[in-house]
């Protein structure tokens, strides 16, 4: 069991919704040593892909992309929910539903961070139902950009995010794979791919 397992199993806390609350590591306080952990194993996974960029979705994403754009010693972009009118001209948009926040919000990229020469991995903490990631690959590929895949946090393999992102062509690696979860129990997947 890796340490990231090991903590959503002893401090993760599932609520009502289908969320699991992981503030005290991932979320609202961040564990930078678990992050450093996170950020290695990416690495060693996605290091022979040849990777140009590390993207992720602002805000949960930022502490483990940061980290594993630094271990891969590439960019890292961070997608914004609401366009900087003050800092962009140039933005490529698309809708996102937010599954935690039972909204939509403009995921949003300067026109000018990618090319067609980029290969871009994308980091995000939770996979649920794929919305969120999606709509990353979809301003990927409005730059013509190609998509290396998607390293996940934890995945909830329930919601069936993984699907989505297959039928976009994109390989996932999670480093937790919940398989069921309910108040006071958490169930992983057996296999972590
Ligand atoms: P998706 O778009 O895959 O449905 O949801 C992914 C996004 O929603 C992630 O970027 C994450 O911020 C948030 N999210 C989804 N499920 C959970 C969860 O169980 N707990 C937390 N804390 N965030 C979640």
């Amino acid at each position: 069991m890796n340490e990231l397992e090991k903590m959503v199993l002893n401090e993760g806390s599932v609520l009502d919704n289908g969320v699991l609350k992981v503030d005290h590591f991932i979320n609202h306080q961040v564990d930078p040593t678990l992050m450093e952990e996170i950020a290695k194993d990416f690495a060693s996974v996605f290091q022979n892909k040849g990777i140009t960029k590390v993207l992720t979705i602002e805000s949960s994403g930022i502490a483990p992309a940061l980290m594993t754009a630094k271990e891969l010693n590439v960019p890292l972009i961070i997608l914004k929910k609401q366009p900087s009118k003050v800092l962009y001209q140039d933005l490529f948009q698309t809708v996102v539903s937010s599954f935690t926040k039972e909204t939509s919000y403009e995921l949003t990229m300067a026109k000018n961070l990618l090319t067609e020469e980029d290969h871009v991995l994308i980091i995000d903490d939770f996979l649920a139902y794929g919305e969120a990631a999606a709509g990353a690959v979809r301003l990927i590929h409005m730059s013509h950009a190609t998509v290396a895949g998607a390293g996940i946090l934890i995945e909830k393999t329930f919601q069936g995010g993984r699907d989505k992102l297959k039928e976009l062509g994109v390989m996932v690696y999670s480093q937790v794979r919940i398989e069921k979860m309910e108040k006071g129990n958490i169930v992983l997947a057996k296999e972590r791919i």
